[in-house]
């Protein structure tokens, strides 16, 4: 049975691939009830995903996933019942957003060194959406025959390692996390395992980013196994942090994450949308 609550799922105005109408009405076929749309480091899509989710009959929760860093690494946290126009989120949005086009940038310039044709990969990748990622400099390497398939498009040029790896350089986690609080937002930590730490990091990590004021972890993700959930439950319960859910849904051919199919949130867990700001509907939900 589907999840009645997504908290995590991107449209075309970052690199998902249905306009954000077309994932509140996907959602809502699969029988999601509350859900929110969290595009990478842009709310442009979030007006349009209120209109779908009053069409269907849906709640939305203001949602995003805003890039950061910490240790040199990349991390992802979701900002949750945000406030889009508030100056400092707004601000940082925009700062994100240029150092992602920047980072867009430097990758063609690497690959023109290998005689790939960059400028036309620049702008078949930041023509669609508000924001430019590596997703859409791979699906571009594929629209111009150069790769099968995005796989391959990361593997031969822009992992790590190869020809157009450049390293991410976004703001600091603390910042970002205080840009979401300020907007009057609760920040969640996305995908918690996804980030190559060792133990003892990762609750370094968590830690700081609940000093920061960060208050939740995406406990069940899309595609995650039972072990998976159990060992991201338990990260939730030592460093004290709410859970949250979400499929990561990015693209409808992809088999393994369509909204809603997750697994319940552990019962031993608080979840974070029984905090004010949430929709109404979404504090019967386990
Ligand atoms: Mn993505
Ligand atoms: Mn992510
Ligand atoms: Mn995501």
């Amino acid at each position: 049975m589907p999840s009645l609550i997504d908290l995590h799922m991107h449209s075309s105005v970052s690199d998902g691939i249905l306009p954000p109408r077309a994932v509140i009405a996907l959602a809502a076929a699969r029988g999601v009830k509350v859900l929110s749309l969290t595009d990478h480091d842009t709310t442009a899509g979030l007006d349009e995903a209120a209109h779908g989710a009053h069409e269907h009959g849906l709640e939305l929760v203001t949602g995003v996933e805003i890039s950061a860093t910490w240790r040199g690494r990349g991390i992802h946290v979701l900002g949750y019942a945000i406030d889009p126009t508030a100056p400092a989120l707004a601000a940082g949005l925009e700062r994100t957003r240029d150092l992602r086009r920047e980072r867009a940038r430097a990758i063609v310039m690497r690959l023109k060194r290998h005689a790939l044709p960059g400028d036309e990969l620049y702008e078949l990748a930041a023509g669609g959406a508000d924001v430019v990622t590596r997703t859409h400099l791979a699906r571009a390497l594929v629209a111009r025959g150069l790769v099968q398939d995005p796989a391959e498009a990361y593997k031969r040029w822009l992992g790590h390692g190869c020809p157009g790896h450049v390293p991410a350089n976004f703001c600091a986690l603390a910042e970002v996390v205080g840009w979401i609080v300020a907007s009057g937002g609760y920040a969640a930590v996305a995908h918690p395992l996804r980030y190559q730490f060792s133990a003892g990091t990762r609750r370094t990590f968590l830690s700081e980013f609940k000093a920061a004021g960060g208050v939740g972890i995406e406990v069940v993700t899309g595609g995650q196994s039972p072990t998976q959930v159990e060992a991201a439950m338990g990260l939730a319960l030592r460093v004290g942090l709410d859970g949250s859910i979400g499929s990561d849904f990015h693209d409808p051919a992809i088999p393994w994450n369509p909204p809603g199919r997750l697994a319940n949130l552990p019962a031993c867990l608080q979840p974070i949308w029984m905090r004010p700001g949430f929709p109404q509907g979404a504090a019967s939900i386990r």
